[in-house]
């Protein structure tokens, strides 16, 4: 058994047989044509960009069922086919050297490919896998079919390659993948976002991958945790059917829940929104019956990417977010790089400390200009929908009166140049410091909503890294000075008729549900997946026998002692 880690880029549980794809480079010979042939040699050219033009648009007929950012892709593969400056170097190379037009086509396309590649961004690599996907397409139509295409699947695999290019993807028989998991990528490669479209268990950036993998060996993508599994043994294989079963579960419980209220067997109603990512995780949250959004995690918009998204870009995610939710809430958080969302841009160093140090809103009161340009976008996209705006990483009430003030500047940033925005959108703040928290009162008399940040503020609490294994065994959410916290935070929102909502993870683990509403949570925000299970087990709950369970909870002396109590419960 050989236990691979790289970057999970979508969730989910596959097993299955590899199949493995070989390097997909084409390497086309040097070749020139007689002078008198250059015109022909052009208008040879011309053709294949014209059918290689109509390949893409009848893909993207064919997949009138993607969603938004799926058409996306395909439509920038239009795009680069319309590129003055690639089309204009490939023509020089055959007006002026003679190239044939396929030699032409490939030696332009790697030139373009190579100086992207220098740029060691994962974005701009991400751009190369698009650019060889033109060519293959180019070259299909110039030198006969079958060029840098996947083979055909004969049964249901998982694919393993060194990369697979948005085309490639576009083209798998969604029947027989799995999942897949490759060598190269990243996480904001149009192949990832593919990914995640199509729902397809993901892991990109796995060291040795290809090396390791055999065409017929047992693997597992663990989309979870961005493990690929080669060979797992007896056991391994064993939990992850049983993980698998359960996710399936999910998805019919997810069928059953969908339509019934989110309410205990006393009637008391509790509204279970989800975390996503991207403008593509939507309806993903709408068919696990989500009522909205809680947490946009925006940072993924521009993790890795070449140049920040300007106004109108981001303008157009969170409206068509909000729109894609009709009516629901849509919580946009501020940005939170830094600490492990860390990419060396945004003009941050690698610091001692990270998760002490710059970052979330303090990234964005460093860069004040880049600040206001998101909070004009979400301004903006306010008035399409049912937008709150959130900021992360809150000390206290001063950093929240500094935000807010930023936030009045964009506003008259936006009334001077008159486009239409919605000024009194709801104004919220995670508590994920202690500090916070133990600020809340105050925080709360300024701000609409709190969302509790438990992911942090266990970490900020116990002093333990939350990505740190070796001392992840004493990471506990449900630690009894964690669920003190929350208790202050709970009774300190509702003193002043704020909602407080709970984002992170445990707000998705069904054991702790009842836990949460004894504590006098009310809104709970989770991945959309989680979803189901936890309005079911919502659904048995009566409010009186979980608040017993909150109040034993809080005063129990360790993490271990409060296992002990759910533990008993469940029995
Ligand atoms: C949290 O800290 O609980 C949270 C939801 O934010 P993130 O996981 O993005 O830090
Ligand atoms: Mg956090």
């Amino acid at each position: 058994m050989l236990i691979l880690r790289g970057q999970k880029v979508s969730e989910g549980i596959a097993i299955g047989p590899a199949t493995v794809l070989t390097a997909l480079e084409v390497k086309v010979k040097e070749a020139f044509v007689p002078p008198e042939k250059v015109e022909a040699e052009l208008k040879r050219l011309r053709r294949a960009l014209d059918r290689t033009a109509r390949d893409i648009r009848d893909s993207l007929d064919s997949q009138s069922d993607a969603v938004g950012e799926v058409r996306q892709i395909i439509e920038t593969s239009l795009q680069f086919l319309g590129d003055e400056y690639l089309i204009g170097s490939i023509e020089s190379r055959i007006r002026t050297k003679h190239f044939t037009a396929p030699y032409a086509v490939s030696d332009a396309i790697h030139e373009m490919a190579a100086r992207l590649q220098a740029i060691d961004n994962p974005t701009f690599s991400s751009k190369v896998a698009d650019m060889i996907d033109i060519e293959h397409r180019l070259l299909n139509h110039l030198v006969g079919g079958g060029v840098g295409q996947l083979p055909k699947l004969e049964r249901q695999q998982i694919v393993i390659a060194d990369d697979i290019t948005p085309a490639q993807a576009t083209s798998l028989d969604r029947e027989k993948v799995l999942g897949f998991a490759t060598e190269r990528g990243s996480w904001a490669s149009h192949t990832a976002v593919l990914a995640r479209g199509y729902r397809l268990p993901a892991v990109v950036a796995v060291a040795g991958l290809t090396e390791a993998a055999r065409l017929g060996a047992m693997v597992v993508i663990d989309g979870h945790e961005g493990l690929v599994i080669i060979d797992p043994d007896e056991d391994t294989l064993a939990h992850y059917r049983a993980l698998r079963r359960r996710r399936k579960r999910r998805t019919n419980v997810s069928s059953q829940m969908r339509t019934l209220s989110a309410e205990t067997q006393d009637g008391e109603r509790v509204k279970l929104l989800a975390n996503i990512e991207t403008r593509a995780d939507v309806p993903g949250v709408l068919e696990a019956g989500g009522e909205g959004v809680g947490l946009f995690r925006t940072e993924f918009l521009f993790l890795g990417t070449a140049r920040d998204l300007g106004e109108e870009e981001q303008f157009d995610v969170y409206r068509s977010a909000a729109e894609a939710l009709e009516g629901r809430p849509l919580t946009i958080r501020t940005i939170d790089v830094g600490a492990d969302k860390f990419d060396g841009r945004h003009g941050n160093q690698r610091e001692p400390n990270p998760f002490m140090g710059e970052r979330a809103i303090r990234v964005s009161f460093r860069k004040e200009e880049f600040f206001r340009t998101q909070l004009r976008a979400i301004m903006r996209a306010a008035a399409h929908g049912n937008v709150r705006m959130m900021f992360p990483m809150i000390m206290d009430l001063g950093e929240l009166r500094r935000a807010r003030a930023i936030v009045e500047r964009a506003r008259r940033e936006l009334e001077e140049s008159g486009k239409v925005h919605e000024p009194d959108l709801p104004i919220g703040t995670m508590i994920e410091l202690p500090s916070a928290a133990l600020n809340a009162e105050r925080i709360a008399k300024e701000a609409d909503f709190f969302s509790i940040g438990t992911n942090d503020l266990t970490q900020y609490t116990l002093g333990v890294d939350r990505t740190n294994h070796r001392v992840a065994d004493r990471y506990a959410t449900h630690h009894p000075s964690v669920l003190r916290l929350i208790k202050m935070i709970v009774d300190a929102g509702r003193a002043r008729r704020r909602t407080v909502s709970i984002c992170g993870e445990i707000a998705g683990d069904p054991v702790f549900t009842a836990l949460l509403v004894g504590l006098g949570v009310r809104e709970f925000s989770m991945a959309p997946s989680f979803i189901p299970e936890v309005k079911r087990t919502l659904r048995g709950l009566f409010v009186s026998h979980c608040v017993q369970i909150a109040e034993r909870a809080l005063k129990a002396v360790d993490a271990a002692d409060v296992e002990g109590l759910l533990a008993l419960r469940r029995r």
